[in-house]
């Protein structure tokens, strides 16, 4: 049997490694972070059970770093890819952790003692983390990685590293993997939510994103749990979200739904909601698209909490020494409502992920118009690509939600099984 080599390790990513692994098939995950969960691992609760989005992710994460036929390859991305079906050799770039993986046990001393303190991707800008951290709270490997841009080489943790694993240089090292299939699960990026400007985003305070507020309401996030203004740490008395943001808008060529921001935004709503009863929550909206199961019987809960669903959408924020304001034609009645929030969040679209293009040059498969990766056939054929060996899972090819993006993995993984088990091992 051959190898296989999944791209990306976010869910879709790891669910297909597990079920490949699960079969007997050794499968190299390549993670270009320094941990694999991608973006579930950012998330609060999941709808529409509100599961705790890390209880379910983190057994998996676990399972993937044990398991005895996955090898994890993270801070690592595709350079080439070379062959066809049953017979590709991919060359993967390893980037400088400037830790020793084989050393670090991952005990945190570096963490505590280094003085610098910069931005946090992971906590979508809100958090801080130091030069040398943990990717994310729960990371897989649980170990450190030093960012060389922003270490300032005071040499604290090389002193404190009773483990000597921290390292001043290191190289770029690139491996070659024989592999039978390939799964591309390389996911997507959010909108950035600057080129609405009308919006406010990094201008006013009190306007955030979608992430951002995922990040905020999670307790193991950079404010505990704590829905708060960032203009004062104060909670909201009354939230206003913005829908569509980045997403059915022909002005800036995102002519798609981005299909989780209805439900992401009910599903937020009704978490302030529980967590704070007092607060006035407004949803400004084009439609509601509550598609799945269980997702329209989600919507009346909402309703049904007091949350005000709003039909229309604000032209823009504008802001004075008074706070915040926003005008929404209702569009069920032609009613001019003036709504003054103390939190705007923007619910902002699914694009696909910044290396999709270069990834999917490298690999010889096409693209749709909107930047996704395009399958044989939207009807039928979902996870394969018009070159054999070549799938694909997850929101790589659409904005998904994590049960479709999980199905499709199995999918795609159960293919790549296929070409696996016709291929001999070199
Ligand atoms: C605010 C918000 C809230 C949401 N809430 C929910 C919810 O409650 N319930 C729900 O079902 N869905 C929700 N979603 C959608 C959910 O996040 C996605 O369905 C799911 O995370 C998609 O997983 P994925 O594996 O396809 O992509 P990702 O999670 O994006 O994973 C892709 C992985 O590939 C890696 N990668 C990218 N490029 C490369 C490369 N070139 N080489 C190697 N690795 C690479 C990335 O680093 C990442 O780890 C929400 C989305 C948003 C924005
Ligand atoms: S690099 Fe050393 S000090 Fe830092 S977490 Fe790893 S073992 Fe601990
Ligand atoms: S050498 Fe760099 S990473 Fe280490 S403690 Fe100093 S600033 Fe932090």
């Amino acid at each position: 049997m051959g190898d296989v080599v999944v791209i990306g390790a976010g869910i879709a990513g790891i669910q297909a490694a597990l079920d490949l692994a699960n079969h007997g098939i050794i499968v190299h995950l390549i993670e270009r972070e320094p941990s694999i969960g991608g973006h579930m691992a950012q998330l609060d609760k999941t709808f529409p059970t509100n599961d705790c989005s890390m209880c379910i992710l983190s057994p998996k994460m676990m399972e993937v770093a044990r398991h005895k036929n996955i090898r994890i390859h993270t801070c690592a991305e595709v350079d080439s890819i070379e062959g066809g079906v049953g017979n590709f050799t991919v060359t993967v770039k390893k980037n400088p952790r400037y830790v020793d993986e084989s050393l670090c046990n991952g005990c945190g001393d570096c963490i505590q003692i280094c003085p610098v303190e910069v931005y946090n991707r992971f906590d979508a800008g809100i958090g801080v983390r130091k030069a040398i951290y943990k990717p994310q709270p729960q990371s897989v490997p649980d170990i450190v990685i030093k960012d060389a841009g922003h270490c300032i080489e005071c040499g604290l943790c090389y002193d404190i590293c009773g483990l000597d694993a921290i390292r001043k240089k290191e190289e770029e090292t690139t491996i070659k993997i024989p592999a039978a299939s390939v799964v591309v699960a390389t996911g997507y990026m959010v909108f950035d939510a600057c080129r609405k400007a009308q919006f406010g985003h990094l201008t006013l305070p009190d306007v955030i994103t979608s992430l951002e507020l995922e990040r905020m309401i999670n307790v193991s996030g950079p404010t505990g749990g704590n829905v708060i203004r960032m203009s004062n740490g104060e909670v909201p008395g009354s939230v206003v979200f913005v829908q569509c943001v980045g997403s059915r808008d022909m002005s800036i060529d995102r002519p798609y739904c981005s299909c989780v921001c209805c439900m992401q935004a009910i599903k937020n709503a009704m978490l302030i909601k529980e967590k704070y009863p007092t607060a006035e929550i407004t949803i400004c909206y084009i439609d509601i698209r509550a598609y799945g199961k269980g997702y329209e019987e989600y919507f009346g809960r909402a309703q049904a909490m007091g949350i005000r669903f709003l039909h229309g959408m604000p032209s823009d924020v504008l802001a004075d020494r008074n706070g915040m304001t926003l005008q929404v034609e209702n569009t069920e009645n032609g009613e001019v409502c003036v709504l003054y929030p103390d939190l705007v969040v923007l619910s902002v679209g699914i694009g696909p992920s910044d290396s999709t293009a270069a990834i999917a040059k490298r690999l010889g498969i096409p693209l749709e118009e909107s930047g996704f990766i395009k399958p044989v056939n939207d009807a039928v054929e979902t996870v394969t690509t018009i070159k054999p060996g070549i799938y694909i899972a997850g929101t790589a090819t659409a904005p998904k939600d994590i049960p479709d993006s999980v199905a499709q993995a199995g999918s795609a993984a159960m293919r790549a099984f296929i070409d696996a088990t016709r291929t001999r091992s070199a």
